[in-house]
């Protein structure tokens, strides 16, 4: 064999390895290609199985895939969706409500967590979403967008507001024959129909306190139905919070007396004005004073303060009362809610008065927690923006 023909072979003996090489790329590729549709297909098909509407965004917030379901939902074919944003699907007030929250999640890179946001369908109908979503970062870590699911809870939604409506219209119809209730007790035990002796008075007391104990649980269910509806108006003016804070103590003061409780204000010296409504930020003071007052045993103390924290009013009131129990804290702020506790004290309570003051607080930017112990004591803090509450409009005062 000559030396051309040796070179010959070589080349040929290398370029089979190539070939056999790229066959095996090929394959390679192949076989990736295959896990690849069929990871495509699951996902496709969880995604048809799926009651919400799946969606990816891109970091400027466009949609670049939206899940079938969407033309069940909105009307509108996912073709029609890829390149828009969730705002463009919503009214312009709506749209600016729903971006500020967002915006707040996507700066933190933080998980939109069952954020609720009503939708124009293409064929007009209002339709309320539930979205959740979590960040999608790339191997450096770079925010790329993010991936999440909507559910549409409209017909939660649409019962939701049937039932506080119909608390509100019930509630409402309540509160004339209760009043005139009341009334008339108040005259027939001021003696206006006639001389009454001890026994007779003491019943018609009792008819009086527990009318007044149902006029004041009407008052609460009417003031959560308002709160469920967005119907309360919010109507901000300048105070003074140790003005309002000294004129509900002073509403408090037989049952302070009666209890023997020491209390204790600590208002900083000069503290600002704020521009608050006068009747929702007494609610906060009533249900926190009279709860401090209520949970707190004979000759227990109680703090109540108020200082500036930039940028917030601090509010405390603090108890050496019943405390909450551990068990129940995280249910504290909801709706009828009674810890078993004061339940067993025979205490007077609705549930509804920490639901209806957190409602005001956050609805004012302020925020509203506790520490708590059981039987050493509680305190209640709520933050309030000096910049104030937000006038809203609304056809109904809370009462
Ligand atoms: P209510 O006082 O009418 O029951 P609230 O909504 O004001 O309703 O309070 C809900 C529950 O929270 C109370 O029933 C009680 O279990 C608990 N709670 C509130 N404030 C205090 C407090 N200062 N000390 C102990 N428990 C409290």
């Amino acid at each position: 064999m000559d030396e051309h023909t040796e070179e010959i072979r070589k080349q040929k003996e290398r370029l089979e390895k190539q070939r056999t090489a790229i066959l095996n790329v090929l394959e390679d590729i192949a076989k990736e290609k295959d896990k690849f549709q069929a990871l495509e297909k699951k996902f496709e098909d969880i995604a048809r199985s799926s009651s919400d509407f799946l969606w990816e965004l891109d970091e400027d917030g466009h949609y670049t895939y939206a899940s079938g379901r969407i033309s069940e939902i909105l009307g509108y074919h996912p073709g029609e969706i890829i390149g828009k944003t969730p705002f463009d699907l919503m009214s312009e007030e709506e749209a600016d409500k729903v971006k500020k929250v967002f915006d707040i999640k996507v700066a933190k890179r933080e998980p939109i967590i069952d954020i609720k946001n009503w939708n124009l369908a293409k064929d007009g109908r209002k339709v309320c979403l539930l979205t959740n979503g979590v960040p999608v970062v790339d191997k450096r870590g770079n925010l790329i967008g993010y991936r999440g699911a909507d559910k549409d809870i409209t017909v939660q939604e649409e019962i939701d507001k049937a039932k506080s409506e119909f608390v509100s219209l019930a509630s409402h119809q309540l509160r004339t024959p209760l009043t005139a209730i009341s009334w008339y007790t108040e005259m027939l035990l001021a003696g206006d129909a006639g001389a009454i002796n001890d026994n007779q008075k003491k019943y018609l007391s009792e008819v009086y306190d527990g009318n007044k104990r149902m006029i004041d649980l009407v008052n609460s269910l009417l003031n959560v139905s308002r709160i469920e509806l967005g119907t309360f108006m919010v109507e901000p003016e300048p105070a003074h919070l140790e003005e309002m804070a000294d004129s509900v103590i002073k509403e408090l003061d037989h049952s302070i007396k009666e209890r023997k409780l020491d209390f204790h204000k600590e208002y900083e010296a000069s503290l600002p004005i704020i521009n608050v409504d006068i009747k929702l930020t007494r609610m906060i003071f009533q249900n926190l004073l009279s709860n401090a007052v209520k949970y707190t045993p004979e000759g227990g103390k109680i703090t109540l303060t108020i200082k500036k924290q930039d940028p917030n009013m601090l509010i405390s009131v603090a108890d050496t009362g019943y405390g909450i129990p551990k068990n129940q804290q995280s249910h504290i702020f909801s709706k009828l809610f009674r810890a078993d506790n004061v339940m067993a004290k025979d205490t007077e309570g609705t549930g509804l008065g920490l639901y209806i003051i957190k409602s005001i607080v956050e609805s004012s930017g302020g925020k509203i927690w506790f520490e708590s112990e059981e039987n050493k004591g509680t305190t209640f803090f709520v933050n309030l923006p000096l910049s104030g509450m937000q006038k809203k409009k609304g056809s109904k005062p809370l009462s």
